[in-house]
């Protein structure tokens, strides 16, 4: 799927451009919530063991993890586009995988403009 998007400088200056957009499958959501959350939830069952300390940290991290899954799994789309070219010095800029949540807010490496890229 491919948003139509602009590239917006500080200074007010839009360039169009457009993302590709992956939808993420129910299963790898799954996977992707259960790798994210599994080390919250050994730790929980870990600290049943260490005195006192367990009435805090076993609820503590049991509710970490199902926070973290949740927020995992509720992440339906992510961007695939791996680089976008700078309206500044017109060199490439790697994207990292992320939730297309706009306005996303990034900056040249080369030339160290900040730039907002958001949905037209
Ligand atoms: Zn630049």
């Amino acid at each position: 799927m491919t948003y139509l998007c602009y590239i917006e400088t500080l200074d007010g200056k839009k360039d169009p451009l457009e993302i590709e957009v992956k939808k993420i499958e129910l299963r790898d959501r799954i996977k992707a919530a259960l790798k994210s959350s599994i080390v919250l939830f050994l730790l929980a069952v870990g600290f049943v063991f260490i005195p006192i300390l367990h009435f805090i940290l076993v609820p503590a991290f049991l509710i970490a993890s199902i926070v973290v899954f949740w927020m995992t799994f509720s992440i339906t789309h992510k961007i695939t586009t791996r680089a976008l070219k700078c309206p500044g010095c017109h060199k490439e800029i790697s994207l990292k995988s992320q939730s297309p949540e706009f306005p996303i807010r990034f900056s040249c490496p080369e030339c160290q403009a900040v730039f907002y890229l958001n949905k037209s």
